[in-house]
């Protein structure tokens, strides 16, 4: 059924980076792609057999964009807080995962598909174990998404990766991609990093049928990487560049390149963000869950300023504790502006950027992030008649709602692909409270 998007205003970045203000719009929807974007009394002569969907009081803005989750991690939301990345992953996290199941995975992606579509993110891209069952996950709830082959040096090899790949890549309607996962510089030796690299740039090079694959990573998340990899190398009797900074490290193993998806970047100097956009690398900032876990900040301001593909995401539902985008984006908006004493940093139009277009463009994923004729029908209403959302007569005070008042909850329709999967407030195709149950029964045994 085509669909007739009604509202207040639309807001959207389109492909150049213009930021767009339509008032009283219609978004008219045909098939999987908006056909049309204009203000109601211009394109109602082409409604037709549409069906209407929003009213008067929504905001209509492209899908949200989480750049990088670990989707299935529900699971362990709450068990282990107030630690240190590292204590948190060795002591609590790890263990536990040694004793997931296929099935585990597929609840827990399950529950953080449903929380995401509900707080209006269409499209997440997931670094986890057992692919297959978030991607069942992902095609069951109608989400868009990216999920892991994933590869850590002694634990999960390369061809068992490219399998993922052949299996999941491209498929669900082209609504599921893979990457090609790498857990880390501390986790991944070099020479793993560079044969992984090798078999993404010839699939590359050879599939020009379908979308290019990205190389995922964590990259200078925490302090001691360095000191962590030498460790890593050690036990593989490999050789270590010189190198002072994990980016260093991974420009020296010419891994770098628009194919890398960084996730964090939080210690990396002026030279090391200059490495970045040299190389064209993508980066995913996760500010939210960085403070959580004690990690430092990022340097955002400058991040974004100089490094043309950059997205956000929550990071795990385990280190964030929540998949909604919007608390990323407040937190986002509000963090830099006391930490350098500067309120004109990261304004509401640049959180908005990072959160829709950016994420698109941190993903390689065109046609997403947008309201523009023509780009993938992934869009959101926001209802508007709300309390904290008052007043908003203004195109710009809505915008700074968006980055200092909105809140998951507040979104009211979702529509991915050009399919409503969330109408006024509810799931349609899925059973929440199921869901939940099934996620605490799976908890329940991991941990007895
Ligand atoms: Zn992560």
């Amino acid at each position: 059924m085509d669909l007739a998007i009604r509202g207040k205003l639309a807001i959207y970045y389109d492909a150049n980076l213009k930021l767009h203000f339509i008032k009283d719009p219609l978004v008219l929807v045909e098939g999987n792609s908006i056909l049309g974007i204009d203000s109601f009394s211009k394109l109602k002569k082409d409604i037709n057999k549409h069906e209407i969907i929003g009213d008067e009081n929504q905001l209509l803005i492209p899908g949200l964009v989480n750049c990088h989750t670990h989707l299935a991690m529900t699971l362990f939301r709450g068990l282990a807080d107030d630690l240190p990345l590292d204590t948190w992953l060795r002591k609590h996290i790890w263990p536990l995962e040694d004793k997931l199941q296929a099935d585990d995975v597929y609840v827990g992606a399950k529950l953080g598909a449903i929380e995401s579509l509900l707080a209006g993110v269409t499209t997440l891209n997931s670094m986890y174990w057992y692919p297959s069952s978030e991607a069942q996950a992902l095609e069951e709830t109608g989400l868009r998404g990216m999920i892991a082959a994933p590869v850590i040096t002694g634990i999960a090899e390369l061809p068992d990766a490219i399998e993922v790949i052949e299996k999941h890549h491209n498929t669900v309607q082209e609504r599921l991609r893979v990457s090609l996962s790498l857990h880390s510089p501390y986790t991944v030796t070099i020479p793993d990093f560079q044969e992984a690299n090798k078999y993404l740039k010839e699939y590359n090079k050879s599939q020009t049928d379908k979308p290019k694959i990205l190389l995922h990573t964590h990259l200078a998340e925490s302090e001691n990487e360095i000191e962590q990899s030498q460790r890593l190398h050690k036990e593989h009797d490999i050789d270590f560049p010189e190198v002072s900074t994990p980016t260093e490290l991974l420009d020296s193993t010419g891994i770098l390149s628009e194919y890398l998806l960084a996730a964090h970047c939080i210690y990396v100097n002026e030279n090391d963000i200059k490495i970045l956009e040299k190389n064209k690398v993508r980066v995913s900032l996760n500010p939210l869950s960085n403070a959580k876990l004690g990690n430092y900040m990022p340097p955002v301001p400058k991040i974004i300023t100089d490094v043309s593909s950059v997205g956000i995401g929550t990071d795990g539902p385990a280190s964030n504790n929540t998949l909604d985008l919007f608390d990323t984006i407040r937190f986002l908006a509000l963090y830099y502006k006391g930490f350098h004493h500067n309120p004109t940093l990261i304004k509401s139009q640049e959180v908005f950027k990072l959160a829709t277009i950016g994420g698109a463009r941190a993903l390689n994923w065109k046609g997403i992030g947008t309201l523009e004729p023509g780009s993938l029908a992934d869009i959101i209403t926001i209802n508007l008649k709300k309390p904290h959302l008052t007043p908003n007569n203004f195109d710009y005070s809505i915008l700074n709602h968006f980055a200092y008042a909105m809140k998951g909850n507040d979104v009211e329709n979702v529509i991915v692909d050009g399919k409503i999967v969330m109408r006024e407030n509810r799931l349609l195709d899925v059973d929440v409270d199921q869901s939940i149950k099934n996620v605490e029964d799976a908890t329940g045994r991991l941990l007895s």
